[in-house]
């Protein structure tokens, strides 16, 4: 038995669909794309997200761990499934079992997968992670050779890829992007001439803010979802071919109910009313993925009209300030995220109140909500 929560993540499919063919309009067609589709599809549920990515001519897809990629797999994900964290050994026979392309930055997996492809009477393709500058997951520019000589020793494993990520494309009067993909390319120049494998190092900011690092394939995960890595910024920058966020969020009010001056509102009574006060009663909290941090600084669309938040964000209960909204009853539709009348707010308004990033509210929003896709226009 289904029971519906007061709270309700609507997904558009239209917007994703939209998103891709903006993305895959602006690479030029020599250039794969990738969608990457890790954390539940950025909370727009992964496997419902790739499917609208497929209908749309997707053939690749990216997500963290094995897993993932297996739920994929059964789901009836086709084309190529990237674990971009690689894989413990337990998991070996899966890679092969399920046809993934694992991302690998440690010999040892090499020689796992070796084992298995000679067992298995074929040969799999890796792709090599390499560390252009951020300190995160990858081989240095100096343990490259070494690693490429000690994979000649499992002939049936070969590179089929080089893999980095960019650390600020979200920023474009860095030059750290320059940087990175210098480094990228002549690590990439190196490992040519012992294969002739992708190159791809572009995630969303990449393909927005410094298209020439596109190379053979560009990996979006944000701008599919309709959000610029450099948030409201990137959106006013785009102008005409407008990325569409696909994600809404909304609720109902439980209870209305009038305070006078002077009365403290939520846990701490961090909110103190300045006069008469009308406050609606909503049953979303952090629980649901609605940011303590937004505490005093979130608001929220009641009547097509901004109500700004009083006081605490409780687990399950905010309270919103509707003294200047008319008519408001227990019941009516509350907009957290999203379109109401001609009002709206964007998970980037969300994060600068939050002081994150959109990423993280879509995440958050989307993977601890009930969520619904439309067949609403766009
Ligand atoms: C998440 C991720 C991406 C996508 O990044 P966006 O900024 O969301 O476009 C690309 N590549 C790697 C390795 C990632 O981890």
């Amino acid at each position: 038995m289904t029971v519906h929560s007061y709270n309700r993540v609507t997904i558009n499919p239209q917007a994703l669909q939209n998103n891709f063919r903006i993305i895959r309009e602006k690479v030029v067609p020599g250039v794969k794309v990738l969608a990457m589709v890790k954390a539940d599809g950025y909370g727009h549920d992964m496997i419902k997200a790739a499917k609208v990515f497929a209908a749309a001519g997707c053939e690749i897809f990216g997500v963290a761990e094995t897993g993932e990629a297996v739920t994929l797999r059964e789901a009836g994900i086709r084309g190529e499934i990237f674990i971009m964290l690689g894989f413990v050994r337990e998991q070996v026979d899966l890679v092969l079992r399920y046809n993934l392309t694992p991302v690998v930055f440690r010999i040892e997996t090499v020689e796992w997968l070796s084992t298995a492809a000679v067992k298995a009477g074929r040969k799999i393709g890796i792709h090599l992670k390499v560390d252009s500058g951020m300190s995160r997951l990858g081989l240095l520019p100096d343990q490259v050779n070494d690693f490429l000589d000690r994979m000649c020793l499992f002939p049936s494993v070969y590179l089929a890829g080089i893999v980095s990520h960019f650390s600020q494309s979200d920023d474009l009067q860095s030059d750290n992007t320059r940087k990175s993909h210098a480094v990228f390319t002549s690590m990439c120049n190196t490992i040519r001439r012992q294969c002739d494998g992708l190159g791809h190092i572009a995630n969303s900011g990449g393909i927005f803010n410094f298209p020439e690092t596109c190379g053979d394939m560009v990996r979006p995960g944000i701008s599919l979802y309709g959000y610029y890595p450099d948030g409201e910024v990137g959106m006013r920058r785009a102008q005409g071919q407008r990325l569409i966020p696909a994600m809404s969020f909304a609720t109902q009010v439980l209870q209305v109910k009038t305070v006078p001056a002077g009365t403290g509102v939520s846990y701490g009574h961090t909110y103190i009313t300045p006069s008469e006060t009308r406050l609606a009663i909503l049953p979303v909290g952090y629980e649901d993925g609605y940011l303590r941090s937004l505490s005093n600084r979130g608001e929220v669309l009641i009547k097509g009209r901004r109500a700004p938040i009083r006081g605490r964000i409780c687990m399950n209960l905010c309270m919103a300030d509707i003294t200047e909204i008319e008519g408001v009853l227990p019941g009516d539709e509350v907009v957290l995220m999203g379109r109401q009348g001609q009002e709206s707010i964007t998970a980037d308004e969300i994060a600068g109140w939050a002081d994150t990033i959109s990423y993280e509210v879509l995440c958050l929003i989307g993977n601890n909500n009930e969520r619904t896709y439309t067949d609403e226009e766009i």
